[in-house]
């Protein structure tokens, strides 16, 4: 079997392995029901202290994805296992608080993140106070000041009494980065933790998000459009199209090899001053489809300049294209 989006050594211990989840949304058109498949049979292994970057265009499912793995929506099918443990399907309300405290999540958007009527000292306090991990109010506010302090938030005593508006945007998703960390998490899943930021801030808070992988032993699922970024900050990348993996890897070997005409297709859209002929096919272009009514076949044929009739007719499974290294292409069969 090919191992999806893995290229680590087998003996890295594993953080969170999801096998074959999947997403079935039913929507009404007119008097018909529609099936969206937003998420199709994706599995992926994260090992311990490292980083795997999902990378895809909006409506890829990657979202989706780490929504169901953060418990935020119900899967349609599929397996969750956290440090070799199963998720059940279902959690009781006791059994979900443990899981988010293990599991934290950092949204895209810092300010929708932080409620505006409160200060940062509460609202880093509530998760500790939620979770039990901190009885007493001088407990809570050292476990707050060291949460800060290791986002570079200094000198942390100045922000307790800050509140959303008062902070840049930087230092608000500093403040998202630090609410999750004050809990000491196993796995972190960020969802395009930097694409509301401006070009000059992102830059720092993927340093940061490296740092506290370094530091702590961090295991992320870092969600991207952005190839740069995924380069940047992972390990191993898996690229997703139309709600399905279609290629994964070592981060190196992904960019420096990619081997899904997609994957081409997203390189070829990253700036890269020193690159005089761009990566993949300029002439790719076209929609992503309808999730709706997916094309028959590989649902990238309509966009791709290698497709053939094969590729029309008949689904490309996950095929080795170096150790390590796979991509749903019928071009590796
Ligand atoms: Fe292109 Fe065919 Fe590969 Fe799909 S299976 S990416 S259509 S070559």
């Amino acid at each position: 079997m090919v191992e999806p989006a893995s290229g680590a050594s087998i003996e890295t211990a594993t953080a969170l392995r999801v096998e074959s989840l999947q997403k079935i949304f039913k929507r009404r058109s007119g008097a018909r029901a529609q099936f969206v498949h937003a998420v199709n049979q994706v599995s992926f292994i994260l090992h311990q202290g490292s980083v795997l970057a999902v990378v895809g265009e909006s409506g890829s499912g990657k979202s989706t994805l780490i929504r169901m793995i953060a418990h935020l929506i119900p899967s349609s099918g599929g397996r969750i296992w956290l440090n070799d443990q199963e998720v059940p399907h279902r959690l009781g309300i006791q059994a979900l608080l443990h899981y988010r405290r293990r599991v934290q999540m950092i949204f895209q958007d810092p300010f929708g993140a932080l409620n505006p009527y409160y200060p940062v000292q509460y609202q880093m306090g509530r998760p500790l106070t939620n979770f039990g991990l901190a009885r007493h109010a001088n407990e809570r506010q050292q476990a707050v000041e060291r949460a800060l302090e290791e986002v570079g938030l200094v000198p942390a005593r100045d922000f307790l009494d800050k509140r959303a508006h008062e902070l840049s945007g930087g230092q608000r998703q500093r403040v998202v980065i630090a609410r999750a960390l004050v809990v000491r998490p196993e796995v972190i899943l960020a969802d395009e933790p930097t694409s509301m930021l401006d070009v000059s801030i992102r830059m720092n808070i993927l340093n940061l998000l490296k740092r506290l992988q370094h530091d702590f032993g961090l295991s992320y699922v870092f969600v991207t459009h952005d190839l740069a970024s995924a380069r940047h900050v992972s390990d191993h990348i898996l690229v997703m199209y139309a709600g399905e993996a279609v290629e994964g890897g070592s981060t190196s070997e992904v960019i420096a090899e990619a081997a899904h005409p997609y994957t081409q297709l997203l390189l070829s859209a990253v700036p890269e001053p020193s690159r005089e002929i761009p990566v993949g096919n300029p002439q790719v272009s076209g929609e992503p489809p309808n999730l709706a009514q997916l094309p028959t076949g590989c649902f990238f044929h309509p966009r791709c300049q290698y497709a053939t009739d094969r590729c029309r007719k008949e689904h490309p499974a996950p095929q080795p294209v170096k150790a390590g290294h796979w991509a749903a292409c019928h071009l590796y069969s």
